[in-house]
């Protein structure tokens, strides 16, 4: 088989040129960074989770006519996607305080906020992702103000069906963060959802418990991150028993 050409390798994730014209395929990675790539980790089977839960979010959004750029599984850490001209933001929608919001504002994690508050960080590694403001998107033209109004709708969407699919299994959504790219149908260009929606872009705490299954158990060593996520994929059954390795050969009548 020829080999594929490589168009991109980020932290959790490497693009390949796709099969056909305009898609692309996503493999994930077992890397774990956090801090901005100061800390590193090999998490075995987190690329492989990662895979199907983002299949799992993007097929749901689909469902409710959220687009995104999901096509289909290729295999166990592939995934095929369309491709898409990525709008450097990250989006960011909060339900309750966390991370850099409770640090900046003083607020105490877990603090209730009194409605979803959606920011926009500026996607650049080197810079450190800073948070940015409509005004900074707009004067530098990394969004029309159609798309923002588009981003912010979709955003919303997003957080509900995620907020819902996560409480039906117990879980709080408290954060999490998206991308989305412009794909061209024709003469004009339309936003939909890319990148991966998964437990590295989430902050995701048991209802009862408080207890964390997403990637601050890494940032935090708080325990095992593989355990957390296959937790989260254990109870939206996500992960069918069968695609567990088997340890020994069974002898077959
Ligand atoms: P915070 O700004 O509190 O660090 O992150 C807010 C939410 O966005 C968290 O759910 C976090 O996982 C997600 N997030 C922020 N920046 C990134 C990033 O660069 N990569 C990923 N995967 N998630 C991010």
């Amino acid at each position: 088989m020829a080999r594929r050409k490589k168009i991109y390798e980020g932290k959790a994730k490497i693009l390949y040129e796709g099969p056909e014209p305009g898609t692309i395929v996503q493999y994930f990675k077992d890397d774990a960074t956090a801090f901005n790539a100061e800390k590193k980790a090999v998490i075995e089977g987190k690329g492989v989770l990662n895979n199907r839960l983002s299949e799992f979010f993007m097929t749901g959004l689909s469902q409710i006519g959220v687009p995104n750029h999901f096509v289909r599984r290729l295999n166990m850490r592939e995934q095929l996607v369309r491709s898409v001209e990525i709008v450097p933001l990250e989006i960011i929608v909060r339900n309750y305080a966390a991370g850099t919001m409770s640090q900046r504002l003083g607020l105490e994690e877990g603090t209730q906020l009194p409605r979803p508050i959606v920011e926009y960080c500026y996607k650049d590694d080197s810079l450190g992702d800073p948070l940015v403001t409509e005004e900074h998107i707009a004067a530098f033209g990394w969004a029309s103000q159609q798309e923002m109004d588009d981003i912010l709708s979709i955003a919303l969407r997003v957080n509900d069906f995620l907020s819902g699919v996560m409480l039906a299994v117990g879980i709080r959504l408290v954060d999490f963060k998206i991308e989305v790219g412009r794909v061209f149908d024709g003469e004009f260009p339309r936003l939909i959802v890319a990148d991966e929606i998964s437990p590295d872009s989430c902050r995701l705490w048991d209802i009862e418990t408080g207890q964390k299954l997403d990637k601050d158990v890494f940032r935090r060593d708080l325990g095992s991150l593989t355990d957390a996520y296959t937790e989260v994929a254990r109870r939206l059954g996500v992960m069918p028993k069968s695609s567990t390795p088997v340890s020994k050969p069974t002898l077959i009548n």
